[in-house]
C-alpha cells in the first residue's frame, strides 16, 4: 500500500490568472480538502464581481491582436502547452487525485483526455477553413469564412476538474477567441496549474484567464455584456438556468446537464467481458461521472438474470476502496461529505421504496488509515422500478440500480421514460440488437459493448433531453463551429 509522492505539500493559495498576471482576490477564501486524507490542500477565493469584470476586460482587450494572429501561430502556442502538459503529466494527474479523490489511474486517463483536446485544437488551420464556389452567378464568386467572436466564458463542474474545460478552451483560443475559465470551487487547483502552463507557454496576456468562484462569479460572467458566449457543464438545474440566461441576453451557449444512464445487458452478450466493463461503468470515478452507468437493465430469463447478478455481486465485492494515490486502489472516496450524505440519503430512499439491497456500501472496508468522512463502498440494489427515486433521479455516486425488461423493445421504452438522455449502452453479440438500440435510443452518447461511451476529442460530446441544452456541442468540428461565426462574402470582378 505504497502512497505515491504528493505534489502538493503545503496548502496552496489560489490566485486568479488575469491579463497574464497572478492576482490575489479580495473575495472570501474557502478550503479545498483532500477527500481521502481530509487534509487541506488549498484555499480558493470567491472572486468579486469587479474581479470578474476585470477579467472580461482583459480578454476583450487581448482579442483584436489574438484574432489577427495567424491560425498556424495560434496553433503553435497550443503545441507548446501540450509539450508542457506532457512534461508535467504525472504531477497534473496526482493533483487531481488529491483535490478530487479519484484513483491515480482515473486521473491519468483524465489528463490524457485533456491533452488530446489540446492536440486536436492545434489542428485549427485545417479545422477552421471555410469554403467557396466560383460563378454562383456569371462572374460572381462566393466564400464562407469562419471568424472568432470575442470573449467566451467556460464554467466547469467538479467531477472532471482537469478535462472538462479542455473540451472547449483549446478550440476557443485556437479559433482566435479569448477565454475566462471558471473552475468548480470544489477542486480548482488543476485549472490553476493549467494557467501556470499557459503562462509558461507564453500565450499573450488576456487570451486565457482563470477566475475562481462559485455561482455569483459565474452569473457575473454570463451577464457581462462583453461576453459573447458561454459553455457550461454541470447539473441540469443550473444548465437550464444558464441556457435561459444566455438566451435572454442573445448569447450563444452550450449547456451540458446531468444524467441517469442506462446500461442494457442482453442474454446474448459475452458475460465474461461484460462484467469488468460494468464495474468501470458503474463504479469508476466513484460514480461521479456524467457517463456512468446508473441503471442496469437486464433482459432475459431468470436463469440468465441470476447468473449475471451473481457475477456482478462477486466482482463488486472485490473492488478495493481507499486513497487514490495508492496504485492498487480501484475506487476513491466521494469528492465531498455532502456528496456522500446525498448518496446515503438515496440508499435510505431505495430501502423505503422497496428495492432490495444486494450489496451495501454504507460501511466500506477502507484500505489504509483514513477518516471515513467521504468514503463509500459500491452499492447494488435489485428489484428497482423506473419510477423509484433511485431509478429515476441522478444520484452521482456508486450505486447500481438493477431493473429487468422482457425484451429490447421494453428496455428502450423504460429508458425513454426517464427525462435524461446523456448516454445509453448495450452489451450484446447480436448485430440486429445493436443496430436497433443505436438507431432508436434517445441518448446522445451510445455505447455498444462499451460501458462509458466517452467520445474522443475529435468527435462532439453529445447529450439529449434534460442532459443537454443548445445546438452545437463541445469538442471537434462542432466546437470549432460554436466558437466561430460564418461570414459570407460575395464578390464580382469588374
Ligand atoms: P453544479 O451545477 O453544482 O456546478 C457546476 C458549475 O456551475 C460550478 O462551476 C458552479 O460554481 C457553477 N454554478 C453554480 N451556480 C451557478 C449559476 N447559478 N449559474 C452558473 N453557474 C453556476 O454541478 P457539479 O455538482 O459541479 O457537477 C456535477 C454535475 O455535472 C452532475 O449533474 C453531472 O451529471 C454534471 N456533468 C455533466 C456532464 C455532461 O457532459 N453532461 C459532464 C460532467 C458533469
Amino acid at each position: 500500500m505504497a502512497i505515491l509522492d504528493e505534489p502538493i505539500r503545503e496548502p496552496v493559495l489560489l490566485k486568479n490568472y488575469v491579463g497574464g498576471e497572478w492576482i490575489e482576490s479580495k473575495g472570501e477564501l474557502h478550503d479545498i480538502v483532500n477527500p481521502a486524507t481530509q487534509k487541506v490542500v488549498g484555499r480558493a477565493p470567491a472572486s468579486t464581481v469587479d474581479e470578474v469584470n476585470a477579467a472580461v476586460e482583459e480578454a476583450k482587450t487581448a482579442f483584436p491582436e489574438w484574432r489577427a494572429t495567424p491560425p498556424v501561430a495560434r496553433a503553435r502556442y497550443l503545441f507548446g502547452l501540450r509539450e508542457l502538459m506532457e512534461e508535467c503529466f504525472e504531477d497534473l494527474s496526482r493533483i487531481q487525485s488529491m483535490e478530487h479523490g479519484k484513483t491515480i489511474d482515473e486521473s491519468r486517463g483524465e489528463t490524457r483526455r485533456g491533452i488530446e483536446g489540446v492536440e486536436v485544437g492545434a489542428g485549427i488551420p485545417s479545422l477552421m477553413m471555410g469554403y467557396n464556389l466560383e460563378d454562383i452567378a456569371s462572374g460572381i464568386d462566393e466564400y464562407v469564412i469562419r471568424q472568432p467572436l470575442g470573449a467566451f466564458g467556460i464554467i466547469a463542474p467538479y467531477n472532471f476538474p482537469f478535462m472538462v474545460p479542455l473540451w472547449f478552451a483549446p478550440y476557443a483560443v485556437a479559433t482566435g477567441n479569448c477565454i475566462i475559465v471558471k473552475p468548480s470551487p470544489r477542486d480548482p487547483i488543476s485549472q490553476t496549474k493549467i494557467a501556470e502552463l499557459v503562462e509558461e507557454a507564453d500565450f499573450p496576456p488576456g487570451v486565457w484567464n482563470v477566475v475562481h468562484g462559485a455561482g455569483d462569479a459565474a452569473t457575473a460572467l454570463i451577464d457581462h455584456p462583453d461576453i459573447v458566449g458561454m459553455t457550461f457543464v454541470g447539473s441540469t438545474k443550473v444548465a437550464k438556468e444558464v441556457y435561459r440566461r444566455c438566451g435572454e441576453r442573445g448569447k450563444r451557449v452550450i449547456a451540458q446537464g446531468g444524467a441517469k444512464n442506462f446500461v442494457v445487458v442482453m442474454p446474448d452478450c459475452n458475460v465474461q467481458r461484460t462484467i469488468p466493463a460494468l464495474m468501470t461503468s458503474f463504479f469508476g470515478n466513484t460514480g461521479q461521472r456524467c457517463l456512468s452507468g446508473a441503471n442496469l437493465l437486464v433482459v432475459g430469463d431468470n436463469r440468465f438474470y441470476q447468473e449475471l447478478m451473481d457475477a456482478v455481486a462477486r466482482a463488486t465485492s472485490r473492488i478495493r476502496v481507499g486513497y487514490g494515490l495508492d496504485e492498487t486502489i480501484q475506487m476513491g472516496p466521494m469528492q465531498s461529505p455532502g456528496g456522500k450524505a446525498s448518496v446515503l440519503g438515496y440508499i435510505e430512499k431505495g430501502l423505503e421504496e422497496g428495492a432490495r439491497l444486494r450489496l451495501d456500501g454504507r460501511k466500506p472496508e477502507i484500505l489504509g488509515d483514513y477518516p471515513d468522512t467521504c468514503f463509500l463502498g459500491p452499492t447494488v440494489f435489485e428489484d428497482v422500478a423506473p419510477d423509484m427515486a433511485i431509478g429515476r433521479e441522478e444520484i452521482f455516486g456508486p450505486i447500481m440500480s438493477v431493473m429487468r425488461a422482457k425484451d429490447l423493445d421494453e428496455a428502450i421504452e423504460t429508458i425513454h421514460s426517464n427525462p435524461y438522455g446523456n448516454s445509453a449502452c448495450i452489451f450484446t453479440s447480436s448485430g440486429k440488437h445493436a443496430r436497433q438500440f443505436q438507431y432508436d435510443v434517445a441518448a446522445g452518447n451510445v455505447g455498444v459493448n462499451i460501458g462509458i461511451a466517452a467520445p474522443m476529442a475529435f468527435f462532439p460530446f453529445s447529450g439529449m433531453k434534460d442532459s443537454f441544452f443548445g445546438v452545437l456541442h463541445g469538442q471537434g468540428q462542432e466546437a470549432v463551429r460554436f466558437f466561430t461565426e460564418s461570414k459570407v462574402v460575395i464578390q464580382r470582378w469588374f
